[in-house]
C-alpha cells in the first residue's frame, strides 16, 4: 500500500526473510482475525439476520472504514456472527492454522468472552471451545496459543464484571493476560482499575489498549491505574517525552500495529505514524497485526511495513522478532527456545534454495 525507498531486490529479499522468520504475535484479536472465507461462511449461515456480506469479494468494501467509530460498528457486526461454541472453536482453530502458516510460533490472542456470553454462549462452553482449539492447534502446527481476556470498553463495567468473573472463575489453561479494548473516547481507563487489580492479584498480566485514539494521558492511566506491563498501541506516547522515558525505564513495551492505525484513522498515514519517533526515543516496541483480514494485512506484512518505516535490514527485523519474544508472557523455556530458533534462522540466511 505504501512504497519505500528501497530497491526491488532488497524488498523482495527482506520480504522472504520475514516470511520465514520465526515470530511471536502479541496483539491480535480473535474475531478480528477471522478470514474473509470464514466471515462469509458465517454470514451465509445467518443470512437474513446480518448485514455482513456473504461473498468474500464484497468484504473488502465492507471492511473499508470511514473512522474509528465505523470500524467498531463493523467489527461488532462480525462479532454478532459468532453464535455458538462450535463457531468459537472452529474460528479459533482456523486462526491458529493461519498464524502458524506465517511461521508464528507463539501468539497471545485477545479474546472477548463477554460478547459471546451476551449472545447466549455459556462461559464454560466458551472456555472449553477455545481450550479445545488451543490444544489441537499446538498438536497440528506446533503453534503455542495463549489468551488475553479483554473487557470490551464500550460495554462498560457490567462487561468488566463478567470478564473478570470468567477469567478468575474458570481460568482456562491458556489464559495469561487481562486486557481492555474497544473505543477509548468516552471510555475512561480509571474506572477499570479495581478489575485490573483483582486480575493482577491472581497472577494475570495487564495489557490494556490505551493511547490508540486518545492522548498520552490514557497511557499514563494504563500504567499508573491499570498496572500495564505492555500497552496495546500506546502510540500517542510519542507526544509526551516524560512518558516515553518512563516506558523505556520500566521496560513497558508498546504493541504497535501500523496498518491498523491508518485503516481506522487513528493516524492519517504511515508517513505520519509515530513508530520511528518511539524507536528513536528508546521506547520498547513490538510489531503486531491487530485485526489483519479487516485491514488487508498479516503479521508478515506488518514486519515489512515496519522495516520500511524504520529502514531495517534483516538483522533489524530479526531484532524486532526477538523483542516480541522478550516482551511476551511466554515462560522462560519457551522464550529461550524461540530466541534460539530466531538466532539459527538468521545465521542460516540466505541458506540454500
Ligand atoms: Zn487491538
Amino acid at each position: 500500500m505504501t512504497t519505500f525507498p528501497q530497491t526491488p531486490s532488497t524488498t523482495d529479499s527482506l520480504a522472504r526473510f520475514v516470511a520465514g522468520l520465526p515470530k511471536a504475535e502479541l496483539h491480535v484479536h480473535h474475531v478480528g482475525s477471522a478470514s474473509p472465507e470464514t466471515v462469509a461462511r458465517l454470514a451465509e449461515r445467518h443470512a437474513g439476520d446480518t448485514r455482513v456480506p456473504a461473498d468474500p469479494a464484497l468484504l473488502a468494501d465492507y471492511f473499508t472504514f470511514t473512522d474509528f467509530a465505523h470500524f467498531i460498528e463493523v467489527y461488532l457486526s462480525v462479532v454478532d456472527l459468532v453464535r455458538d461454541e462450535d463457531d468459537v472453536a472452529s474460528l479459533t482453530y482456523d486462526i491458529g492454522v493461519g498464524l502458524a502458516a506465517q511461521q508464528v510460533r507463539y501468539a497471545e490472542l485477545t479474546m472477548t468472552p463477554y460478547t459471546s456470553i451476551v449472545r447466549g454462549i455459556a462461559p464454560e462452553a466458551y472456555c472449553e471451545a477455545i481450550e479445545d482449539a488451543r490444544v489441537r492447534v499446538a498438536r497440528d502446527t506446533g503453534l503455542e496459543l495463549r489468551w488475553c481476556f479483554d473487557i470490551p470498553g464500550e460495554s462498560g463495567l457490567p462487561a468488566a464484571e463478567v470478564t473478570l468473573e470468567v477469567a478468575l472463575g474458570l481460568r482456562p489453561d491458556g489464559l495469561v493476560t487481562f486486557g481492555l479494548g474497544g473505543p477509548e473516547i468516552g471510555v475512561p481507563r480509571p474506572q477499570f482499575a479495581p478489575y485490573f487489580a483483582a486480575a493482577r492479584a491472581e497472577g494475570l498480566h495487564s495489557a490494556p489498549h490505551s493511547g490508540e485514539t486518545t492522548g498520552p494521558q490514557s497511557v499514563w492511566d494504563a500504567i499508573d491505574l491499570l498496572g500495564a506491563e505492555r500497552v496495546g498501541h500506546g502510540i500517542s506516547a510519542a507526544q509526551d517525552p516524560l512518558l516515553m522515558e518512563v516506558l523505556r525505564e520500566r521496560s513497558i513495551a508498546l504493541e504497535v500495529c501500523p496498518t491498523s492505525n491508518v485503516c481506522t484513522g487513528a493516524v492519517p498515514s504511515l508517513a505520519e505514524h509515530p513508530l520511528p519517533a518511539l524507536v528513536a526515543a528508546g521506547v520498547p516496541v513490538t510489531v503486531n497485526s491487530d485485526d489483519p483480514p479487516m485491514f488487508s494485512t498479516t503479521l508478515t506484512d506488518e514486519y515489512c511495513v515496519a522495516a520500511g518505516m524504520l529502514g531495517l535490514d534483516t538483522a533489524g527485523v530479526a531484532d524486532l522478532a526477538r523483542a516480541a519474544v522478550r516482551y511476551s508472557f511466554a515462560d522462560a523455556t519457551a522464550k529461550a527456545r524461540l530466541l534460539g530458533e530466531i538466532d539459527a534462522y538468521e545465521a542460516a540466511w540466505p541458506g540454500v534454495g
